[in-house]
């Protein structure tokens, strides 16, 4: 790890004009800047902690919205009440999301700029070739060990998988990213990687996540976050499913339908083509199942990872089924 500055942020203001310095980096919970400073992945000049500011970490919900400040802990969204009944896949999502340890320190705004997981992005020793590390210097995984890597929304520069769970329950519901001069849906906020793939999040120097803010809605309130994993203690998605449901007053169509999925593609991603096969169709096994195939329309695999193909699908229809048990 290389010697850097430490900066202590104790306002928004401060924050924003410490971040704009050329190689400055933000320090939230930790719990992945400090992890990718000891893989050399991240070398920051200056850390500006901006872990003390206040008046960052409320939660607001109502009927109509949340707003979940930056510095709130995974721990607290996951657990908050209000949280759990107007918007169930947040919850579910965070509490699936890394170990008890790591939520307890981890924050919203540094989860949502969690890197990615791939292993050659991580072993810079190793494995220079890396287009995310290093525009154009290559993709060591194409060609390498796959199993891992996404099906959905790559590119000939990179293949890495979008790791998180949150925002994944996000895109699903429209929720937007507060930059303080602006606002963004979260589904633009993450970028695939095309040629550019080093650019993960449209974030520019200066700018500080101040909060997200997700539009409450019936969907929203029947909603829920699966998660297939290689083991159930804590474990990044092989492939997961944010859905939300609206059903008809005859209780079985449905009205309205969000459905997003993470572990397989290179940002959160929202399954469109699901959601239009199933509005204003009965909510039956048989259509379910035949609507979730259409997720993965475009799918590209790489030897390893071509069971991601079969399991998202399974999933989401597995997270519409549950809803419908429910109903
Ligand atoms: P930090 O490490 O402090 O910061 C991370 C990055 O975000 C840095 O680049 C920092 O500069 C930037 N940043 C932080 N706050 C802001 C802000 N307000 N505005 C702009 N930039 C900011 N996540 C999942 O979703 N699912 C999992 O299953 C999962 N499993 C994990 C397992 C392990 C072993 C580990 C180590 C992590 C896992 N994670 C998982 C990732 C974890 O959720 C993130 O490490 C955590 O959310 C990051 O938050 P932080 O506050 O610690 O961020
Ligand atoms: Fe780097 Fe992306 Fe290739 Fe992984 S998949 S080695 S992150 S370019």
């Amino acid at each position: 790890m290389r010697d850097f500055a430490y900066v202590r942020a104790d306002n928004i203001e401060a924050a924003r004009n410490a971040s704009a310095l050329p190689g400055a980096m933000l320090l939230a919970g930790g719990t992945t800047l400090v992890d990718l400073a000891k893989c050399g992945v991240a070398e920051p000049s200056t850390v500006i902690d901006i872990s003390h500011i206040e008046g960052l970490d409320a939660i607001d919900v109502s009927a109509d919205r949340a707003i979940i400040g930056a510095l709130t802990k995974m721990s607290h969204v996951a657990d908050n009440a209000a949280v759990k009944s107007h918007f169930p896949a947040v919850s579910e999502a965070l509490w699936q999301a890394a170990s008890a340890q790591l939520r307890n320190m981890a924050t919203i705004g540094g989860n949502l700029m969690q890197r990615t997981r791939c292993p050659y992005f991580r072993d810079p020793q190793n494995f220079p070739a890396c287009n995310k590390r290093l525009a154009g210097s290559g993709c060591s995984a194409i060609g390498g060990v796959t199993r891992g890597h996404a099906v959905l929304g790559t590119s000939e520069a990179c293949i890495a998988t979008y790791p998180g769970d949150l925002a994944v329950a996000l895109v699903a519901f429209d929720a937007e990213v507060d930059l303080g001069e602006r606002k963004l849906k979260v589904e633009d906020f993450f970028l695939a990687p095309g040629a550019t793939a080093e650019r993960e999040h449209d974030i520019r120097p200066g700018e500080v996540i101040t909060a997200i803010e997700i539009p409450g809605s019936a969907a929203a309130r029947r909603s829920t976050y699966v998660k297939v994993r290689d083991r159930q203690s804590y474990e990044f998605a092989a492939a997961s499913a944010a859905v939300g449901i609206e059903l008809e007053g005859d209780g079985r169509t449905i009205r309205d339908i969000r459905v997003a999925l993470g572990g397989v593609a290179t940002k959160p991603w929202r399954a469109r083509a699901v959601e239009e096969a199933l509005k204003g169709k009965a909510l039956d096994e048989a259509t379910v199942r035949e609507a979730s195939d259409l997720a993965m329309e475009g799918a590209v695999d790489h030897g390893a990872n071509h069971y991601k193909i079969a399991l998202a699908p399974r999933v989401i229809a597995r997270a519409i089924l549950e809803l419908g048990e429910t109903a």
